[in-house]
């Protein structure tokens, strides 16, 4: 028997990274897996591979911050597959700088893509996962448990990530419904690499990362996604309302790793 045979997810920023590797994982245990991106082409990529491997996908354009998108998307859901068991939202994206850098615009974006989409997506596919006793697992991230340099916007978004998961996790309890967050630290994704490309030196901050850690390296998308896949699965029956980090021991303290 497979993990998450006969369940229906959806996983927002499934195109890439560390959604495109849970979408995979997912179906790869018995899931049907909407895979959902503002990309459609990188959608349809992960949803393709999904099948060559003889898996069960479709891919949903959605832009996660658009109130409009999620309910078109949750009706398609609904349409395809059924009511959902899984509620990835794994969508976001990153605005370094320090609070006199970034501008009320880019704040407002960042707010809407990292924390408005998941009041949206959860507020939309709640009654299904209510009658599923369904689970839900938001991206949360280290940032989210400790401060990080010229990165306010982007943890402040984390934070409140983490809050909501608690209070959530509170008023669905009655329902059986599970909600948890997963905090990584670096993970090797496009968006982590675009984060070193921004930096004056790359190269060294790749190594700076790697030794902030104490296992000495930054994840991989597969490693995270074994996270999310037990947080979906019924093996963490009990676990409700937790933030939990996976983070190569970047939060312990100082060191320079092995
Ligand atoms: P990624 O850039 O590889 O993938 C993110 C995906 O989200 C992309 O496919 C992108 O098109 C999609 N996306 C962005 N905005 C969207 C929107 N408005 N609507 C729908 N889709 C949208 O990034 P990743 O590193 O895999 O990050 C995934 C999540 O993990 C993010 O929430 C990120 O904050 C979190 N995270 C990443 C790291 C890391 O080091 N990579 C660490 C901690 C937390």
């Amino acid at each position: 028997m497979k993990r998450l045979e006969k369940q229906i997810a959806l996983v927002t920023g499934g195109g890439s990274g560390i959604g495109k590797a849970a979408c995979k994982l997912f179906a790869s245990e018995g899931a049907k897996v909407a895979v959902v991106d503002i990309d459609f082409q990188k959608a349809s990529e992960t949803a393709e591979e999904i099948h060559q491997a003889g898996g069960e996908a479709c891919s949903i354009k959605t832009d996660v911050s658009s109130k409009g998108d999620v309910i078109r998307m949750m009706d398609r859901l609904r349409e395809t597959y059924g009511d959902l068991d899984i509620l990835f939202n794994n969508a976001g994206t990153i605005l370094p700088g320090t609070i006199e850098e970034i501008n009320e615009n880019d704040w407002d974006r960042l707010i809407n893509i990292n924390l408005t989409s998941m009041f949206l997506c959860i507020k939309y596919a709640i009654a299904g996962l209510k009658k599923t006793k369904g689970k839900i697992i938001n991206m949360g991230s280290m940032n989210g448990l400790v401060g990080q340099q010229q990165n306010p916007a982007y943890s402040a978004t984390k934070g409140a990530i983490i809050a909501l998961t608690r209070s959530l996790a509170i008023d669905f309890a009655p329902y059986n419904v599970r909600v948890n967050a997963i905090c990584p630290a670096g993970v090797i994704t496009p968006l982590l690499a675009d984060w070193f490309n921004r930096q004056p030196d790359p190269a060294q901050m790749q190594r700076d990362s790697d030794f902030s850690h104490m296992l000495g390296r930054t994840a991989s998308s597969e490693e995270v996604a074994q996270l999310a896949l037990y947080l979906a699965s019924s093996e963490s029956s009990f676990i409700t309302g937790q933030a939990i980090p996976i983070e190569g021991g970047a939060t312990l303290g100082y060191g320079a790793g092995p």
